[in-house]
């Protein structure tokens, strides 16, 4: 696809600064709920295990960067470095694959999203730490909110399960980029 999808159709095609510094900001307090609590409980070796989690899901080798991104047209920008809305920094360590995400693309995806954030809320709510862990948990759920609001029907990431976009708006895009709308319909009749 070209290295910058034209807009006007109301999708997110480019990078906007604002959308990404306020995803960046309600993930940093999810995550600073998450860390704070679990350090008060003393459950720092569940919070490194954690972190860990998170670098091998989103940095290195980067597992939901696979699943997920290399499907998004992002993605497909020249550059070793990702940046988006909502990331700016994971190398593209992946092949790009775009097209619809497989069966088991998706239930990976909700694994990782299940981990990265429930566990901290599980861990928190075993420990006892009932403040910490409402906390963590109203910061996920104002991330999720805000994403699934105002992100999720703009993401041009059709494959991903979260995405919003209406079958109209997705194909008046894919009409706008032939390669694209190519590597979709080959997909989907895999
Ligand atoms: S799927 Fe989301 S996080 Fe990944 S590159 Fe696309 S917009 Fe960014």
């Amino acid at each position: 696809m070209s290295a910058e999808p034209a807009s006007g159709d109301g999708l997110s095609c480019r990078f906007r600064l604002t959308h990404y510094l306020r995803f960046t900001a309600l993930l940093l307090a999810f995550g600073l709920a998450a860390a704070a609590g679990m350090t008060r409980a003393g459950l720092t070796p569940l919070l490194v295990g954690w972190v860990g989690f998170i670098i091998v899901a989103f940095f290195f080798p980067g597992w939901g960067i696979r699943v997920l991104c290399t499907h998004c047209p992002f993605y497909a920008r020249p550059g070793l470095i990702l940046r988006c809305n909502s990331t700016i920094g994971p190398l593209k360590l992946w092949r790009r694959r775009p097209g619809p995400a497989s069966g088991a693309e998706r239930v990976q995806l909700q694994v990782i999203l299940a981990v990265l954030f429930g566990f901290p809320v599980i861990a928190l709510l075993v420990a006892g730490q009932f403040l910490w862990a409402g906390l963590t948990a109203a910061a996920a759920a104002l991330l999720a909110w805000t994403e699934t609001t105002f992100a999720c029907r703009r993401c041009v990431n059709f494959a991903c399960f979260l995405n919003r976009v209406s079958a109209g708006r997705r194909d008046a895009f894919l009409d706008r980029h032939p390669d694209l709308k190519k590597d979709w319909a080959q997909r989907s009749d895999a």
